[in-house]
């Protein structure tokens, strides 16, 4: 039967709508100039597009005109774009971009792709998405997702994407051509994945002959091993709770609490102490295993983990010397998932500590990349950022205060556009839900507070939350616990 295309793409178009946009789409979005997409075009070949997100801000600070790109050096480029694929080349034909546009079309960005081409660093593929996505001009960009799945589906037999592109030029109705690309883009980087796709999950798998695939062995609730069954409870419950010091809390009750809570894995952000300066009664907590990431220095920051069953591995840090040395990152291993325990920097007074805490952040989304590829991600801690204004009683007044900052915000809205789950929101959109109060200005009594700590799983887990809390109740620190229960 004849592959149903008519039926696919709509469905598909649904389906990415939770997706993470891909970049050049989001910039064509929020920036509606062709120049800027046209930039950005070029800077995603052979690149994430989280790294061509944040090349593209870089570079846009410094040059979001033809005028302004001119007066770049490419020395000054190279180190802009940095560390996007082919940085030397695409240094050298954005530093010829300026000129080209001058001089064969009066600085305009044309809007065919025969003129396109002409341009340094456009080929077909960044002439067709620049005509589709600034122009909204049928056009039809094949790159390799186009490619790959165009194929899988049996709608095309092509040897490459130049001809799979000629072979839809030819098939493809014409109202798919604009949208085709980022709908399989979306859906290539989400579900049908290069390697591995998740037919399990997959809302065409009706319709998909699955040519030359090997789909990827299902790891999450339908594992025989799913987090019920591994931890022995009906809805495993996961705590977090960032005790600004451990050994204070311990004076305060933290043992009662802890037992109260009951959970299955309970994550410690900023315990301030060495393992040996520590009693045995937190150290040893019956039904237990517990994993120490302490900072290099004494009474700082620091991370634990108690887990009623014993990970397969234990990850400390991000492998990253100059992150690793305040115990700041914690991975435990299960058999279909990953859970980070993290406490972020925190910017700090004039944002002192910004820019470390951007290259940590990049860092941890690198991280949870990574690790989702094969398993499930439960993110948990202190994320030193309130996302929205939901998420402060004072918004206006913190616009470029440390945790409210544009920069951090936009880290939040990285990882919530690559599809990341704030699973709180996921059950609450109520105003007046924090986690975190200053110890100043009866700050707790009056709940002028912050919501700073957060559970964030992957795209693919949304089924496994089954609940998200904030237990504001529960006093000892500056912060209270927050929690999911996770099948
Ligand atoms: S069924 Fe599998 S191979 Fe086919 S489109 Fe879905 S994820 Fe891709």
């Amino acid at each position: 039967m004849a592959f149903q295309i008519d039926l696919v793409l709509p469905l598909l178009q649904k389906e990415v709508a939770d997706y993470k946009v891909p970049v050049v789409d989001l910039i064509a979005a929020q920036t509606r100039d062709p120049f800027k997409v046209l930039v950005a075009t070029i800077l995603s070949a052979r690149t994430k597009d989280e790294v061509t997100a944040a090349a593209s801000r870089r570079l846009f600070k410094k040059a979001d005109s033809a005028d302004e790109l001119a007066a770049l050096s490419v020395a000054e480029l190279e180190k802009i774009v940095y560390p996007v694929g082919f940085f030397r080349n695409k240094a050298k034909y954005l530093a010829a971009l300026p000129d080209a546009l001058k001089n064969d079309f009066a600085g305009q960005v044309p809007d065919t792709v025969e003129e396109l081409i002409k341009l340094p660093g456009v080929g077909r593929k960044t002439a067709n998405l620049v005509v589709a996505v600034a122009f909204n001009k049928p056009a039809i960009c094949v790159d390799t997702h186009v490619h790959r799945i165009m194929n899988i589906w049996g709608y095309v037999e092509t040897a490459n994407p130049l001809k799979t592109e000629m072979a839809l030029r030819d098939k493809l109705p014409k109202k798919y051509w604009i949208t085709v690309n980022s709908i399989l883009v979306a859906f290539g980087q989400g579900t049908c994945k290069p390697r591995l796709p998740h037919c399990d999950r997959c809302v065409i798998a009706d319709f998909c002959p699955r040519i030359g695939v090997t789909p990827r062995t299902i790891h999450s609730k339908k594992s025989k091993k799913s987090g019920a069954k591994q931890f022995g409870s009906a809805y495993p419950r996961f705590v977090s709770w960032n005790v600004n010091g451990l050994r204070a809390v311990l004076k305060k009750g933290f043992l009662d609490i802890f037992h109260e809570l009951n959970a299955d894995i309970f994550a410690l952000q900023e315990i301030k102490a060495m393992p040996d300066q520590l009693p045995d009664e937190v150290k040893h907590i019956p039904g237990y295993h517990t994993y120490w990431y302490p900072a290099q220095k004494k009474g700082y920051s620091g991370t634990a983990v108690f887990s009623r069953k014993k990970p397969l591995e234990v990850i400390y840090g991000l492998g990253k010397k100059e992150l690793d040395q305040e115990g700041r990152v914690l991975t435990l291993e299960f058999e279909d998932f990953y859970f980070i325990n993290i406490y972020f920097p925190n910017a700090q007074q004039g944002l002192k500590r910004l820019d470390f805490k951007l290259e940590f952040n990049r860092q941890v989304l690198f991280w949870m990349d990574q690790l989702s590829r094969s398993k499930s991600v439960v993110l948990c801690g202190d994320l030193n950022v309130a996302h929205k204004e939901i998420d402060l009683a004072n918004p206006k007044n913190n616009v470029k205060n440390p945790g409210f900052s544009p920069q951090e915000r936009a880290w939040m809205d990285e990882v919530t556009g690559a599809g990341y789950l704030d699973t709180f929101r996921l059950f609450n959109h109520e105003q007046e839900q924090y986690s975190w109060w200053s110890y100043r200005y009866n700050a707790r009594a009056k709940n002028i507070g912050w919501r700073i700590d957060y559970f964030v799983v992957d795209p693919a887990s949304r089924d496994r939350v089954k609940n998200a809390s904030i237990h504001a109740d529960i006093t000892g620190s500056d912060h209270c616990p927050v929690s999911i229960e996770f099948i």
